[in-house]
């Protein structure tokens, strides 16, 4: 199959005129692409192209290009009324409602029409390509091309290859990709494929960890926003996106994997969901919108450090050295002993465990242990656990003791792995796990995800960051501490940290 962009009769076609199509369409004509537009709806394609040519016209205003190209990219789009239009366009991208019978009877009749060697490419986002392909004549031809919303702002698109896809079908629908100035990354077929795979790891993680009352949830996005460094908390993203989006990809991606616990959706969801709390856009989710912002609760003044003396387990020989060197600048009341004395507060710095286990292993005193999250966080927003055995002044003084340089700290209830630690370990379990499958690239992996998720790292990058081995204890800990499946360790974690290999390391 040979597609040459360059050539004279080169034209797009672009099925759907919606949110989608029109934002591809935009794409391709800046990109010096002839597009031809068509959609049941021809209130819809009029409405797109207006819409692309105001979109043009603000980004030459902007001096984002000029304005004789935004005026010629216009002229390159065509509305076509019937879809015969499409039987001279060498790629055809389907944008149209996420129905698999409209998909189905669309493949078919572009089928009959395009030349035997045009490709089919669709933008769903939750249909399986394999299974979209199978009911064509020619299934080579047929490919994903996923564009994420809004098309010009996000520059990632993933090419999906289907089980029979011709792998020149894909090759050519990557430099179509950077044809439209965008930042493609090639995947096989796979639930979610890897972008809202991966995004499963961090909202429904987070979910998980507010259901068990670890902590509340403006302290579940305060720590995951200035601690690990996320654009946003999780709860502040799902009521942007709105649980009637997020919770039945959720459902569905859990499905589509044969119920695999690392993707189980979170009961709360569902029900708040039901309950018609959807988010921004019913003015009630996990913030109440009513008055047209975000009601976010001011923070409690921090209790004031009394000046106990301050004992910090060695167990841990880097938490201690970290802990160590904060709490001595800071002016604590440092206690340098083999074993805690009396009424001395005791902090440990686990790794993967909750504070009950680490105590009871360590022979500590429960009701005046406390752990701190020294890999995440420390320098930005602390995380501090208490035990259901803490009184609460060992609480407020390790509180007050943890924010006297001026840091923020937030106090949690016992948890394994804290909530960064767990949370980043997630979502770099998954990613993982999409490198032993194959499924992409180790490098495309982090790439989709730091481009369509806009999280600081991709998940890769946070294993390596955090330590492949400290990432494999944490999930261990979950592992045994939970009883369940969810938290087990990818064999290409378990491997990398055994062999101290990076997580981008491949095998020969
Ligand atoms: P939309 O509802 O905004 O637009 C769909 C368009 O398809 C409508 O204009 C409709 O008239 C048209 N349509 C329906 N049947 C048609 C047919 N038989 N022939 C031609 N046009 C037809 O939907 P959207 O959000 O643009 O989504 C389109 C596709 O992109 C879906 O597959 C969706 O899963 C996928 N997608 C959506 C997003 C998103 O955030 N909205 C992101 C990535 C991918």
């Amino acid at each position: 199959m040979a597609i040459n962009l360059d050539s004279d009769d080169f034209t797009l076609g672009i099925i759907g005129a919606g949110a989608m199509g029109r934002g591809i369409v935009q794409v391709a004509a800046a990109g010096g692409l002839r597009v031809k537009l068509f959609d049941v709806n021809a209130e819809q394609s009029k409405n797109a192209v207006d819409f692309v040519a105001k979109m043009l016209g603000r980004a030459a205003e902007k001096g984002q290009m000029s304005e004789t190209d935004a005026a010629t990219a216009i002229t390159r789009i065509q509305v076509i009324e019937t879809t015969q239009g499409f039987s001279d366009c060498q790629i055809v991208i389907e944008a149209a409602t996420e129905n698999p019978d409209i998909k189905n009877n669309i493949y078919q009749n572009l089928e009959g029409l395009m030349a035997e060697d045009a490709i089919i490419a669709t933008n769903t986002s939750s249909l399986s390509i394999t299974t979209l392909a199978s009911p064509l004549k020619n299934p080579e031809r047929f490919v994903g091309m996923h564009f994420f919303n809004p098309v010009p702002l996000m520059r990632l698109v993933e090419v999906i290859d289907g089980v029979r896809t011709d792998p020149c079908v894909g090759d050519a629908l990557m430099e179509l990709g950077r044809r439209m100035t965008r930042e493609p990354v090639r995947c096989n077929d796979s639930p979610g494929f890897l972008v809202n795979q991966v995004g499963r790891g961090y909202n429904i993680e987070a979910a998980h960890i507010h259901s068990e009352q670890v902590a509340d949830i403006p302290d579940l996005d305060l720590i995951l926003s200035e601690g690990a460094g996320f654009r946003m908390g999780p709860f502040t993203l799902l009521d942007l996106t709105g649980l009637d989006v997020t919770h039945p990809a959720t459902e569905l991606i859990y499905r589509q994997f044969y119920e695999e616990p690392r993707y189980r959706p979170n009961v709360m969801m569902r029900a708040r969901m039901e309950a018609g709390m959807l988010g921004r856009k019913t003015k009630r989710g996990f913030y109440d919108y009513s008055s047209g912002k975000q009601d976010f609760p001011e923070e409690a003044p921090y209790p004031e450090y009394d000046g106990r003396p301050v004992w910090i387990s060695r167990e841990e020989a880097d938490g201690h050295a970290v802990l160590t060197e904060i709490v001595s600048k800071i002016g604590g009341n440092l206690e340098t002993g083999d074993s805690p004395g009396n009424n001395a507060l005791i902090l440990v710095t686990p790794i993967g465990d909750d504070v009950t286990t680490t105590a009871v292993a360590q022979g500590l005193d429960p009701a005046r242990t406390l752990g701190v999250d020294t890999l995440v966080g420390l320098a930005t927003r602390r995380t501090i656990m208490t035990n259901p055995a803490t009184e609460p002044a060992y609480r407020d003084a390790a509180h007050g003791l943890l924010t006297g340089d001026g840091v923020k700290a937030t106090v949690i209830r016992d948890c394994p792995g804290f909530i960064c630690q767990r949370i980043v370990s997630t979502i770099c379990n998954i990613g993982c796990q999409i490198a032993q499958f194959g499924t992409a690239e180790p490098e495309d992996i982090d790439k989709a995800v730091v481009l369509g998720l806009n999280y600081p790292n991709g998940p890769l990058t946070f294993g390596d960051k955090l330590g492949p081995k400290n990432v494999l204890r944490i999930l261990e800990a979950c592992q045994h501490i939970y009883g369940d499946p969810r938290y087990r360790p990818s064999p290409w974690l378990r491997r990398r940290a055994e062999l101290e290999l990076s997580l981008f390391d491949k095998e020969i």
